[in-house]
């Protein structure tokens, strides 16, 4: 089962782009290896309008937000999780608008205790505060567009999408994307709550899915059943590498990681470690000490 993802690349940057009646898109122009043809800020709401993911902190894009809301009332600014190209123009765009910030919680803060010291990661946003926290369920907004936050660790243990009923659209940050699949990093991502927060998406009624990166999903059930399958077909491969005497992240990389660009390995390490930890919390593999990129493991 292959995932069907869009590979579209006809981006406009830091402009307004019309989705559907209550949803437009302002794409910044931070594209990369990791973020594709750059960050989708929606915004959704006419009039009085709510941002979804304000962005990386750049003055081109707090513009053009503010350009594209001109006239119009800012009422949130939403965030789906803490990562440096979601996150930091929060900030900025609340100083210019007087709109509160809501998220789940500064990052980190969804991560079960007790997984060891501090690691400091990557592309995580450590200045973020929201100014009121969303958890599972909660909702802004009335009869014109509601937003209902749906509560999905996995990629960070504080990511949140967004559920606007009245177009039974889903936007999914980095939990979903449309067109690679997304990197789990250990500590704060976490395969096995990954996996629950996508199974959580498929009792949702659904139409469309918004990601940040890549174009609308039009078909969200049969994408996430890929994305699910995909997930546990590499979590077999890696088994199998383990069980065949693969015993260290490096050497699984190079096996079953060769047909991914070389940039992209050290995200693919920890995506192997991700899966690498889940499979010890199911009980098929284990290794000494607490699992990391530099340990060896073996079948239980
Ligand atoms: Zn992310």
């Amino acid at each position: 089962l292959t995932i069907p993802f869009i590979h579209d690349l006809s981006v406009t940057h830091e402009q307004a782009v019309e989705l559907s009646p209550l949803v437009r898109v302002v794409t910044a122009a931070n594209e990369g290896p990791y973020t594709y043809t750059g960050t989708g800020s929606f915004i959704v709401g006419r009039g009085r309008v709510a941002i979804i993911d304000p962005g990386p902190d750049t003055p081109a894009h707090i513009d053009a937000l503010l350009a594209a809301t001109k006239g119009e009332d800012i009422s949130h600014i939403l965030v789906t999780h803490t990562h440096r190209d979601h996150s930091p123009a929060a900030r900025p765009l609340s100083e210019a608008s007087g709109a509160p910030i809501l998220a789940f919680s500064a990052h980190g803060g969804g991560r079960h205790a007790g997984l060891g010291g501090e690691q400091v990661e990557e592309g995580a946003d450590y200045d973020f505060q929201p100014h009121k926290q969303m958890h599972d369920g909660d909702s802004i907004g009335d009869t014109e567009w509601r937003l209902e936050a749906v509560y999905t660790p996995g990629h960070t243990s504080n990511h949140l999408c967004f559920y606007l009923p009245q177009e039974k659209t889903l936007f999914t940050g980095d939990h979903v994307m449309g067109w690679a699949t997304s990197v789990i990093i250990p500590p704060d991502g976490d395969m096995a709550l990954y996996m629950e927060s996508l199974n959580k998406l498929l009792k949702l009624d659904l139409e469309f899915l918004r990601p940040c990166h890549g174009a609308a999903i039009p078909d969200p059930k049969n994408f996430i059943k890929a994305l699910i399958s995909h997930r546990k077909a590499r979590e077999q491969e890696i088994l199998g590498a383990v069980a065949g005497g693969l015993d260290t992240v490096a050497a699984m990389v190079e096996n079953i990681y060769a047909h991914v660009p070389e940039v992209l390995h050290p995200a693919a390490s920890r995506s192997a470690l991700a899966h690498l930890i889940d499979l010890i919390g199911q009980k098929k593999i284990i290794c000494k000490g607490s699992p990391t990129l530099a340990s060896r493991y073996e079948v239980l």
